[in-house]
């Protein structure tokens, strides 16, 4: 959420004095990421998924960051997300939803000039029926499944569509997309299933361009790209495949010490008196917990830095703080106040994500409201604030 995102332009400035946790966004890195799929794939465009607020980051920072650098083609996954990010966009920009709409809010979606996904018959007829009542034709995409079983006509379905007279007059076809479930593994046989599937699924319908990839299928080979690509964590920093990560980080989060104590021997520490000191300790109290999104799971497992220290998470994370190890540091370096860093170039979202046995668009998503958030190293976008004025 930008500054001023409540109309209060002190929000920001309180936030920033007030704040326990930073968030800092760097929007050079997110285009930087951009700009290195973009080279990857081409000739195939690169479009941007910035649903879930932008993976949590700010998706109208995102998508304004991603415009200045060129991007035109976006996808959230529900028509509100839509509709708030779209006055933000370039005029040009095409803003496509991905789980398609619920019944009764196509209207608002085609006046708004948004695109749904078209995911199952009921989608497409609904969809076509919208644009029969306003009388003109209302391109949208396709979506295939070729194997996920999530979202996506099903084969028989794909048939009584095509066969439908008059479908692709009132419903012109952007382009037929499919999405890949296991596209963080290489070498799998269901990649290569999926994509002849798609393959025979899109020849049933009106020849159109092809979307296929998110972030890892355009890290697998180019068979896989099509016509748009469609990467989300990558282009937050994420590995788009295990193994080395080609993606710069955009991310880094930083929390204050609140309180610093030492502890004896045989001392309980957190709710549940889950770690017990082993030795006598030295311990800090930071102040971000579970409601920031520092994962409950990383209670006696996670980690913070300082100075090249690794810092273990003692006890379980609380609502809003978290206890740390902090024996090996140096005595004196540490002081109430200081930051130690939670995601930084000591600790990547996939490194937290590992700890917390989850994955990094969980450890994204999952960031709170209440950090002070500084989006830095981006071209100048217009805040949601001055968009709305
Ligand atoms: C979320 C999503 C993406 C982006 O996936 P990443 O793995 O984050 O790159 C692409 N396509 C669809 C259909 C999605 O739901």
């Amino acid at each position: 959420m930008l500054e001023g995102h409540h109309g209060n332009a002190d929000v920001g400035a309180r936030a920033r004095a007030a704040a326990w946790g930073i968030l800092t966004i760097d929007l050079g890195a997110l285009i930087a990421n951009y700009r290195l799929i973009a080279a990857r794939v081409a000739p195939a465009r690169t479009a941007a998924v910035v649903k879930a607020d932008g993976y949590g980051l700010g998706a109208a920072a995102v998508a304004g960051a991603l415009a200045a650098a060129g991007c035109r083609d976006f996808f959230v996954a529900l028509l509100d997300e839509a509709l708030d990010l779209e006055p933000l966009l370039p005029p040009d920009a095409r803003l496509y939803v991905l789980n398609g709409l619920p019944a009764g809010s196509e209207a608002l979606c085609a006046g708004a000039g948004i695109v749904p996904i078209l995911n199952s018959l009921d989608q497409a007829r609904r969809w076509r029926a919208t644009a029969a009542a306003l009388g003109r034709p209302l391109p949208a995409p396709i979506q295939v499944d070729s194997g996920m079983s999530r979202l996506g006509l099903p084969a028989d379905a794909v048939v009584v569509l095509a066969g439908e007279a008059g479908f692709f007059d009132d419903v012109p076809l952007t382009f037929v997309m499919s999405h890949l479930a296991c596209a963080d593994e290489t070498g799998t046989l269901a990649n290569e299933d999926q994509r002849r599937r798609f393959d025979t699924l899109a020849k049933l319908l009106p020849p159109a361009p092809r979307s296929f990839a998110n972030s890892g299928g355009c890290f697998l080979d180019d068979a896989f790209h099509g016509d748009l690509v469609r990467p989300g964590i990558s282009l937050y920093g994420g590995a788009p495949l295990p193994g080395a990560n080609p993606m710069a980080a955009v991310v880094a989060l930083a929390a204050r010490v609140v309180q610093l104590r030492d502890v004896p021997a045989g001392q309980g520490v957190g709710y549940g008196l889950t770690f017990v000191a082993p030795t006598p300790r030295r311990l800090a109290t930071i102040g971000v917990g579970y409601a920031d999104g520092w994962l409950r799971s990383l209670s006696n497992r996670g980690a913070a830095w300082f100075g090249g220290v690794r810092l273990p998470i003692a006890g379980r994370v609380s609502m809003d703080s978290i206890i740390l190890d902090v024996t090996d540091l140096p005595e004196g370096a540490l002081h109430e106040g200081d930051l130690v860093e939670l995601i930084g170039p000591h600790q990547s979202i996939d490194a937290v994500a590992a700890d917390a046995g989850t994955i990094a668009y969980e450890v994204l998503t999952s960031l709170g409201r209440r950090y002070a958030r500084h989006y830095v190293g981006g071209p100048a976008f217009p805040s949601q604030a001055e968009a709305n004025a």
